[in-house]
Protein backbone atom coordinates (compact mmCIF):
# COMPACT_ATOMS: atom_id res chain seq x y z
CA UNK A 1 0.00 0.00 0.00
CA UNK A 2 1.70 3.75 -0.77
CA UNK A 3 1.36 6.07 2.22
CA UNK A 4 -1.81 7.64 2.37
CA UNK A 5 -5.65 6.52 1.55
CA UNK A 6 -6.42 6.47 -2.21
CA UNK A 7 -9.84 4.94 -3.39
CA UNK A 8 -10.40 4.62 -7.06
CA UNK A 9 -13.82 3.12 -8.29
CA UNK A 10 -13.64 0.39 -10.78
CA UNK A 11 -16.71 0.84 -12.07
CA UNK A 12 -16.53 4.87 -13.12
CA UNK A 13 -13.11 5.61 -12.57
CA UNK A 14 -13.63 8.19 -10.07
CA UNK A 15 -10.48 8.59 -7.61
CA UNK A 16 -10.31 10.24 -3.99
CA UNK A 17 -7.37 10.91 -2.37
CA UNK A 18 -7.94 11.37 1.47
CA UNK A 19 -9.52 10.53 3.87
CA UNK A 20 -12.60 13.27 3.65
CA UNK A 21 -12.50 12.42 -0.07
CA UNK A 22 -12.71 9.05 0.44
CA UNK A 23 -15.54 9.35 3.25
CA UNK A 24 -17.66 11.53 1.12
CA UNK A 25 -17.70 9.94 -2.16
CA UNK A 26 -16.66 6.13 -1.05
CA UNK A 27 -17.44 5.65 2.63
CA UNK A 28 -15.75 3.28 4.62
CA UNK A 29 -16.86 -0.21 5.72
CA UNK A 30 -15.12 -2.50 8.53
CA UNK A 31 -16.11 0.32 10.75
CA UNK A 32 -13.76 2.84 8.86
CA UNK A 33 -10.50 0.59 8.57
CA UNK A 34 -11.43 0.04 4.86
CA UNK A 35 -12.64 2.09 2.01
CA UNK A 36 -15.65 1.27 -0.16
CA UNK A 37 -14.38 -0.32 -3.48
CA UNK A 38 -16.88 0.85 -5.21
CA UNK A 39 -17.95 5.05 -4.95
CA UNK A 40 -21.52 5.39 -2.93
CA UNK A 41 -23.11 6.77 -6.79
CA UNK A 42 -22.19 3.62 -8.05
CA UNK A 43 -23.23 1.61 -4.93
CA UNK A 44 -26.38 2.94 -4.94
CA UNK A 45 -27.50 3.10 -8.93
CA UNK A 46 -26.66 -0.38 -9.16
CA UNK A 47 -29.72 -1.80 -10.34
CA UNK A 48 -31.18 -4.89 -8.04
CA UNK A 49 -30.35 -7.99 -10.13
CA UNK A 50 -29.55 -6.41 -13.13
CA UNK A 51 -26.59 -9.82 -13.46
CA UNK A 52 -27.94 -13.23 -14.16
CA UNK A 53 -27.21 -14.94 -10.73
CA UNK A 54 -24.43 -16.97 -12.96
CA UNK A 55 -22.81 -13.87 -14.14
CA UNK A 56 -23.36 -12.47 -10.45
CA UNK A 57 -21.29 -15.66 -8.98
CA UNK A 58 -18.10 -15.64 -11.53
CA UNK A 59 -17.50 -11.88 -10.33
CA UNK A 60 -18.76 -12.47 -6.90
CA UNK A 61 -15.98 -15.42 -6.86
CA UNK A 62 -13.16 -13.86 -8.44
CA UNK A 63 -13.43 -10.71 -6.23
CA UNK A 64 -12.82 -12.77 -3.54
CA UNK A 65 -16.04 -13.39 -2.40
CA UNK A 66 -15.93 -9.26 -1.88
CA UNK A 67 -19.60 -7.98 -0.66
CA UNK A 68 -19.45 -5.48 -2.65
CA UNK A 69 -19.80 -7.97 -5.74
CA UNK A 70 -22.93 -9.33 -4.68
CA UNK A 71 -25.12 -7.47 -6.73
CA UNK A 72 -28.11 -7.15 -4.26
CA UNK A 73 -28.15 -11.18 -4.20
CA UNK A 74 -27.83 -12.75 -0.72
CA UNK A 75 -24.40 -15.35 0.04
CA UNK A 76 -27.16 -17.83 0.34
CA UNK A 77 -28.26 -16.96 -2.58
CA UNK A 78 -24.94 -16.75 -4.85
CA UNK A 79 -23.94 -20.15 -3.21
CA UNK A 80 -26.61 -22.02 -4.93
CA UNK A 81 -25.13 -21.44 -8.25
CA UNK A 82 -21.56 -21.85 -7.62
ZN1 LIG B 1 -18.11 4.72 -9.26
Amino acid sequence: MPYGEYAECPHCGLIAHDREEIEVLFGYRYGGAVPQSWCRKCRSSRSDKALNPFDAVDTWMSNGMDEDYMFSYSEDELRKYI
